[in-house]
C-alpha cells in the first residue's frame, strides 16, 4: 500500500497544525456554483490567500477544497525551499527527475465505478463565472502517454461537463498532450488519458513543468518530494495514477470527432471560445470512499496564474543565464496575466540588457512587455520595478518596439496571432554615480526581527 503523507487530506492536516492561520473553513452549509470564485476573488482584493476549506457544499457530500495555490510561499513550502529560492529550487527537481515507483493498490480504488454507474455529475464540479458554457473541471491533472515513447505527460487543460460519462476538453494550448493525440488521431486511435483530482499540491506543483516532451512529469514531482510518487495502474486504461489520489477519471479523447466546447473563462480575465473541441468518453471513475474535491479557481486568479508562472520562471531563468550569464532573476506578476515579465540582472555592458530582452521574447511567444532592471530591485514587487522605470529610463533611448510577432492568441487584443513586443531597459547607465539612499544593513536587520513574529496573517 501506498504512505498516507503523500495525501491532501495529510497536507491539509499539517497546515492546520503549522499554519493555522493560512485556513478559511467554512463549516456551515454553503453554495459554491459562482459562490467560491467570488470568494477567493474578494480574498485576492484583500491581499488574503488562505486555502478554503468548504465542509458542506450544496448539492454534494464531497467538501471543496480551493485556493491552495495562491500563496507562493506555501508554493516554496511545497518544494521544500523559500520564495526567493524557489526558481532554483524547480530547476534543480527538473535536472535531477526522480522516477515513480508502482504499488499494488492505494486508497484512489477504494470505490470503482465502471459502465451504468458512472455519473461525473455527482461530483461537486463547479460553475465559475457567468459566461462559463457549464460546469467545469478546473484542476485535472490529465495523465497521457506519448504513444510512441510511453513517457508519461502531466498537464492542465479545462474540461467541460457535458453528461453522465462525457466531458468536453480543449487542447488550446497545444502542448504536449495536443502533440500526443495528434498522432494518436493520425493513425485513428483514441489517446487515454487519467484526469487526476486532487492530490498532494507537490503533484500539482510537479504537473505544471514547462519542460521537453521527453520528460514525465511525474519524476519531477518525485524530485520536488525528495522520494519517488507511488503509482497504482489504471482500470479501464494502460495509464497509470498517483496511488493517494482523491478522485480519477479515466477515459479517452475520441479521434475525428469535435463537439462545442466552452465559452470558458481563462486566465486574462476574458471569456474565450477558442478551443479544440475535443471530446473524452469517461470509462471509470475512482475514488477514495470519502474523497476531497480539488478545485483551482480558473480565469484571472492568483492561484491560477501561480500553477501558470513558477514554472515557466524558473525554465525563463536558465534559458537566459545560458547566454547573459548575469540575470538574476525572472518573475512575470499578476497584473501582466503572463503577457509581461520583469527581468533583474548585473550589467556588464551596455547593451546586454537589450540582448536579454529580445532572448525572452524569442524564448516565450505569451511575452509583450518586458522589463529589464538592475540586480538591486526586487522583481517580485511591482512597485519597485516602476520606480527603476521611473528614475532610470528614458523612453527615447531605452525602449524598443519589434513589430508583428508570433504571440499567444488568447490576448483579446492581439491581430491574426500577431502582437508587437515592448522592451524597457530600466537598468541604470554604467558607471552611473547617482547614489540611493539606503539605510545601514544592520538597522534593516534590526528592524526585520522586530517586526518578525508581529505581522498580521
Ligand atoms: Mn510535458
Amino acid at each position: 500500500m501506498s504512505n498516507p503523507k503523500w495525501s491532501l487530506a495529510s497536507y491539509l492536516d499539517e497546515l492546520k497544525r503549522d499554519h493555522p492561520e493560512e485556513l478559511l473553513v467554512i463549516s456551515e452549509p454553503s453554495p459554491v456554483d459562482y459562490f467560491l470564485t467570488a470568494l477567493v476573488l474578494e480574498m485576492e482584493k484583500r491581499r488574503q490567500y488562505q486555502v478554503v476549506v468548504v465542509e458542506n457544499p450544496q448539492g454534494s457530500t464531497m467538501p471543496v477544497v480551493a485556493n491552495i495555490f495562491a500563496s507562493r510561499r506555501r508554493l516554496a513550502q511545497l518544494a521544500g525551499t523559500d520564495e526567493a529560492g524557489l526558481s532554483a529550487r524547480y530547476l534543480a527537481a527538473e535536472n535531477h527527475p526522480v522516477k515513480p515507483v508502482r504499488v499494488d493498490s492505494g486508497p484512489v480504488k477504494e470505490v470503482v465505478e465502471t459502465g451504468g454507474d458512472i455519473d461525473i455529475q455527482k461530483l461537486p464540479i463547479m460553475k465559475h463565472f457567468e459566461s462559463d458554457a457549464g460546469r467545469y473541471i478546473t484542476s485535472g491533472i490529465l495523465v497521457a502517454k506519448d504513444p510512441d515513447t510511453g513517457v508519461c505527460n502531466l498537464s492542465y487543460h479545462r474540461m467541460q461537463v457535458k453528461g453522465p460519462a462525457k466531458l468536453g476538453v480543449s487542447l488550446h494550448s497545444r502542448q504536449h498532450l495536443w502533440d500526443y493525440f495528434e498522432r494518436a488521431e493520425r493513425r485513428g486511435l483514441p489517446l487515454e488519458v487519467a484526469v487526476v483530482i486532487g492530490a498532494h499540491p507537490v503533484v500539482l506543483l510537479g504537473a505544471s513543468s514547462k519542460t521537453s516532451i521527453e520528460v514525465d512529469e511525474y519524476e519531477i514531482t518525485g524530485a520536488l518530494m525528495g522520494e519517488p510518487l507511488e503509482l497504482v495502474a489504471g482500470e479501464s486504461i494502460h495509464v497509470p495514477y498517483p496511488a493517494e489520489a482523491e478522485i480519477v477519471i479515466e477515459g479517452r479523447i475520441l479521434p475525428g470527432v469535435r463537439e462545442p466546447e466552452g465559452p470558458f473563462g481563462e486566465y486574462t480575465g476574458y471569456s474565450t471560445s477558442r478551443s479544440t473541441q475535443n471530446v473524452f468518453q469517461v470509462s471509470a471513475v475512482c475514488r477514495r470512499q470519502n474523497p476531497l474535491y480539488l478545485s483551482v479557481i480558473p480565469g484571472y486568479s492568483m492561484e491560477h496564474l501561480n500553477l501558470m508562472r513558477v514554472a515557466k520562471e524558473a525554465l525563463m531563468l536558465e534559458r537566459l543565464k545560458e547566454r547573459v550569464s548575469t540575470v538574476r532573476n525572472v518573475h512575470y506578476p499578476k497584473s501582466g496575466a503572463n503577457f509581461h515579465c520583469y527581468l533583474s540582472m548585473k550589467k556588464m555592458a551596455e547593451g546586454t540588457a537589450r540582448q536579454a530582452l529580445l532572448l525572452l521574447f524569442g524564448l516565450d511567444p505569451y511575452v509583450k512587455l518586458a522589463i529589464a532592471v538592475d540586480e538591486d530591485i526586487d522583481i517580485t514587487d511591482e512597485e519597485e520595478v516602476m520606480w527603476a522605470v521611473a528614475t532610470r529610463m528614458q523612453a527615447d533611448r531605452d525602449s524598443f518596439v519589434v513589430p508583428h510577432v508570433f504571440c499567444n492568441r488568447l490576448d483579446p487584443s492581439s491581430v491574426d496571432g500577431m502582437s508587437a513586443k515592448l522592451g524597457i531597459d530600466a537598468t541604470a547607465p554604467l558607471h552611473w554615480d547617482v547614489i540611493r539612499s539606503t539605510v545601514p544593513r544592520e538597522w534593516q536587520e534590526r528592524a526585520r526581527q522586530l517586526l518578525n513574529g508581529k505581522e498580521c496573517p
